[in-house]
């Protein structure tokens, strides 16, 4: 489950390529990016700058 409601998510877009967003438990995917932006208390942090790439996070 996300922290954000589902009307938010769908006006939400990637600052990066305005592509759609997928929603996680505490950040949001671009799939076409490969990044994650976090969601901070609620508040999707949208900045390019703040972006997690997806390629970090090593597979277990
Ligand atoms: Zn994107």
């Amino acid at each position: 489950m996300t922290e954000l409601p589902d009307d938010l998510l769908e006006i939400l877009a990637c600052p990066r390529c305005h592509g759609p967003l997928v929603a996680e438990p505490a950040s949001l995917r671009c799939d076409r990016c490969r990044v994650r932006y976090p969601v901070a208390g609620g508040i999707p942090v949208l900045l390019t700058r703040d972006a997690i790439p997806l390629d970090d996070v090593a597979p277990a």
